[in-house]
């Protein structure tokens, strides 16, 4: 099992990675809410236990980045606010649960077990097409059983035109739903991506599901 602390405050920080080490864990520590997203994007826990109140990006923001792509690992947010409003926040945004700091560790364990038990899947979290399967929560994708190894904004761009399959997507909109910008028309990144992401999708496979439309954009689905 292994789990991620986010948290600036060094003390506390090697308490929880010295007790849940202890417990059987295997833990990664960030001290800032950049690195922390940084590794909660690129490798697989279980959990995320993530302060509030973190230098620059604080834990709210986090959150809020994770699930904007798509990322479902649970998190536990620690904080020292107990203001109920902080609390509706947080699970507004798509905390797990709430941790009041000061707090025994043995609650810490408690509800992260209850956590764990529940799993990551608050929704389905599977999209499947074809021999084509994405699993969201745990931002794996594998075709024909054979795993895919994407980058974030692969990822995010498959998910994308896998929860709209059959549905032709323009440039324009992958550009704003994938890389939150607005799009200009020299720009070749949805391009770039799209063949990066062909590469591995579709050319190791017979039957190809990302088309091109020409002149409008690109559809995945199935076709005969
Ligand atoms: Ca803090």
């Amino acid at each position: 099992m292994k789990i991620l602390i986010v948290e600036d405050e060094r003390k506390t920080a090697a308490y929880l990675k010295r007790g849940l080490e202890e417990n059987g864990f295997v833990v990664d520590v960030a001290d800032t809410g950049e690195d922390g997203s940084h590794l909660a994007e690129t490798r697989q826990y279980e959990l995320i236990i993530l302060d509030v109140l973190l230098p620059g990006r604080d834990g709210w923001s986090v959150v809020t980045g994770l699930r904007r792509r798509r990322i479902e690992t649970p998190v536990l947010f620690l904080t020292a606010r107990d203001a109920i409003r902080d609390r509706v926040k947080g699970l507004e945004l798509g905390a797990d649960d709430y941790l009041v700091k000061p707090f025994a560790f043995s609650e810490l364990l408690a509800r992260m077990r209850s956590i764990l038990r529940r799993g990551p899947a608050r929704q389905s979290t599977q999209l499947r097409l074809a021999d084509l399967e994405v699993d969201l929560g745990r931002h794996r994708a594998q075709r024909a059983g054979r795993a895919l190894e994407l980058t974030p904004k692969e990822f995010q761009l498959l998910c994308l035109l896998l929860q709209r399959s059959g549905e032709v997507l323009s440039r324009t909109l992958i550009a704003e739903q994938v890389w939150d910008i607005n799009f200009e028309s020299d720009s070749n990144v949805v391009e770039v991506h799209v063949r990066r992401l062909r590469a591995k999708v579709d050319d190791p496979f017979e039957a190809k599901l990302i088309h091109t439309v020409r002149g409008v954009g690109y559809v995945l689905e199935k076709r005969p």
